[in-house]
């Protein structure tokens, strides 16, 4: 059975980032450490961080009085911030500057008296926080029919600012629909939305391209994963998200498949070595590299961690 692996696949460096501040904290100040939502997507991430002495909590009244609190890589308001610190809670912030980025680029919008539109699925943690983050009212779509159902009149002074883990094309549907409806909407350039999140979309693309079925390694509850995933099925193929080598399915594969690969930004390389093992006891394995763009990303710890790099 050929096998073809998607570069690059896997961990971005905002989940880098964000697993190995809990890893410092564990070890600078002891566990247990606390932290706000998952750290990550990724249940085999929050299992191993468990494991070490992570609690994951939803709500930081759970937090007990001066414990060392970790907010989540997808961002949290301002409502949260303010109660960690009322509460006195030592907070290591390890929300994806692209996040963060995304924060202040609303909050300037606003500030310069924008209406701030913001494209992204309403339920998502980086899009409550981001919501949390801007002192007015923010309207949110997701689809190209939600601009349809706007109010605003062509004389409102409207901004947009997007999620960073959404299709980059769907993304750039909505902003069409957008400057269609309201030609004097601004905004960021949507080569801006997170550099890790395209590159995956565009390997998963070309994966496609010479595969015949994909499978997308990641948590259902993983916006970006969940993409991969669309992306490979709009090519036509049988695309599957699974989260590690136990979900895969024999009668998904017959040995003449060449199998495509790819992981999302919250999952670690190891459920990749898991699926290849899972493959590998159904047939004989012929693997290959999809070349695909390098990353030299990298972003610095939060402050409040010695960081010995
Ligand atoms: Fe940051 Fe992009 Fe990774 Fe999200 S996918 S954590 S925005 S680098």
């Amino acid at each position: 059975m050929k096998v073809i692996l998607a570069q690059p696949r896997g961990f971005c460096a905002g989940v880098v980032r964000a697993v190995d501040t809990v890893e410092q904290a564990l070890e600078q100040f002891g566990a247990p450490v606390y932290v706000r939502h998952e750290i990550v997507h990724n249940q085999h991430v929050v299992e191993d961080l468990r494991a070490k002495g992570a609690r994951f909590v939803e709500d930081l009244n759970e937090v007990p009085a001066n414990a060392v609190t970790i907010f989540s890589a997808h961002g949290v308001g301002k409502e949260v911030e303010n109660n960690a610190h009322q509460r006195g809670l030592k907070v290591l912030d390890a929300t994806c500057p692209l996040v963060t980025k995304v924060h202040n680029q609303g909050r300037q919008y606003a500030a310069r008296g924008y209406q701030v539109i913001l494209i992204g699925e309403p339920d998502h943690p980086e899009v409550i926080g981001t919501l949390g983050q801007i002192p007015s009212p923010v309207v949110v779509v997701q689809t190209e029919a939600q601009v349809a159902t706007l109010e605003f009149s062509q004389d409102t002074p409207l901004a947009y600012i997007t999620q960073t883990t959404l299709s980059v094309d769907d993304t750039h549907a909505v902003v069409d629909a957008l400057k269609r409806r309201y030609p004097q909407i601004i905004g960021p350039d949507t080569r801006d939305i997170c550099y890790a999140v395209q590159n995956r979309q565009t390997a998963v693309r070309e994966l496609s391209q010479c595969v015949d079925v994909v499978l997308v390694i990641g948590s259902p509850q993983s916006a970006n994963s969940v993409t991969l995933r669309d992306i490979a099925a709009e090519t036509g193929i049988p695309s599957y998200l699974i989260a590690d080598g136990s979900a895969v399915h024999s009668e998904w594969l017959n040995d003449q498949s060449t199998i495509g690969i790819t992981a999302g930004a919250s999952t670690p390389e190891a459920m990749v070595s898991d699926v290849l093992n899972a493959l590998s006891r159904i047939a004989p394995l012929q693997i290959e590299n999809l070349p695909g763009r390098e990353e030299h990303v990298h972003f610095r710890l939060p402050d409040g961690l010695i960081t010995r790099q």
